[in-house]
């Protein structure tokens, strides 16, 4: 039994850099047709030469796969509309980061102040550049991004032409607020649709399914299988793949963020079978980011056979979602 994808995209995925580039932008480069490049390097690409230089480096790597980096800035309040437009030809979004809440967040934008970030805003309407934004406050952990839903509100409100993305969404809060507005829209992760709080911290730690923002209870986590197993035209697929070095994971001060990258399309297709839903899985990774972000991808079909195969327990020093589990279908080589 098999079937086949076509030209898949990850809407949200850490590519890094050095090293870490070079091990891992494979995984995703095999198995998708392009992706949205996040930019929260150290330091952030905010500017249009190091977006091309970061571009030429993933280019590099990933050489032989039919694979498009899209690219994004790490949005700065600073940015000018003359400097908006001359960006617009290489970018396929810009990524807003309150500070401080994820890894390299530090140089994010402190507090939302719509009316003075107004011009960025009407200028990214104009062009068409959408918005990505990770939604967390810097209040208690379960609660940030219920909080945050307050300013998707008020964005949505005041620029009703932007198009606006909140980023690996985790909550009925959230599922509720991107109905209710025209221009919002969302990705889900592979791993919250999958898990929740208790399996990171349930039982034992569990260090490699901690991420930002945390996985939520099990009515949230439902929330989000009901948005992308129905293939809702308003969310799409982004892993939010965020690999750290084993040791940077299995110590005091573990470091956020779950390498989904290796197993994403076997487990989509293993989640969607049980809820009889696999015929939904092509507009959920891909069609719908298509037509939300206006997308033509190159052509690729990638087919998924029904095999068992056992994760790998590491690979190149990065323990992988669900390492040493399991899984049903296949993507053939
Ligand atoms: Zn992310």
């Amino acid at each position: 039994m098999q079937f086949t994808l076509n030209s898949p995209l990850d809407m949200h995925l850490h590519l890094r850099d050095g090293d870490m580039l070079k091990n891992i932008a494979k995984f995703s480069a095999k198995e998708f047709a392009g992706a949205l490049i996040m930019p929260n390097l150290m330091p952030p690409v905010t500017d249009i030469n190091s977006l091309l230089s970061y571009k030429e480096r993933i280019l590099e790597v990933v050489s032989g796969e039919n694979f498009t980096p899209y690219m994004s800035l790490f949005f700065k309040s600073d940015y000018t509309a003359d400097f908006l437009q001359k960006a617009k030809p290489y970018i396929a979004a810009i990524k807003l980061y309150p500070s401080g809440v994820t890894t390299n967040s530090e140089s994010g934008i402190e507090r939302i102040d719509i009316k003075k970030l107004s011009p960025i805003f009407e200028a990214m309407s104009e062009l068409c550049i959408p918005l990505c934004v990770h939604g967390e406050t810097n209040g208690f952990v379960m609660d940030r991004e219920r909080e945050f839903c307050a300013v998707y509100e008020q964005l949505a409100k005041a620029f009703p032409n932007l198009i606006i993305i909140m980023e690996h969404i985790t909550t009925c809060a959230s599922a509720e607020i991107l109905k209710r507005y025209e221009n919002l829209y969302a990705t889900i992760t592979l791993h919250h649709l999958l898990i929740t709080l208790d399996d990171v911290a349930g039982g034992l730690l569990n260090p490699h399914l901690f991420c930002k923002p945390i996985a939520k209870r099990h009515e949230d986590k439902e929330a989000l299988q009901e948005l992308a197993l129905n293939a809702n035209k308003k969310v799409m697929f982004g892993s939010d793949s965020a690999p750290h070095l084993v040791d940077k994971k299995e110590r005091c001060g573990c470091a956020a963020g779950i390498f989904s990258a290796p197993i994403i399309l076997s487990a989509l297709a293993e989640l969607f079978e049980k809820h009889n839903k696999l015929t939904n899985l092509q507009a959920f990774v891909s069609n719908n980011a298509r037509d939300i972000y206006k997308l033509t991808p190159i052509e690729k079909n990638i087919i998924l056979e029904k095999k068992e195969w056992i994760v790998p327990a590491k690979l190149h020093d990065v323990v992988p979602m669900f390492a040493g589990q399991s899984l049903k279908w296949k993507v053939k080589p």
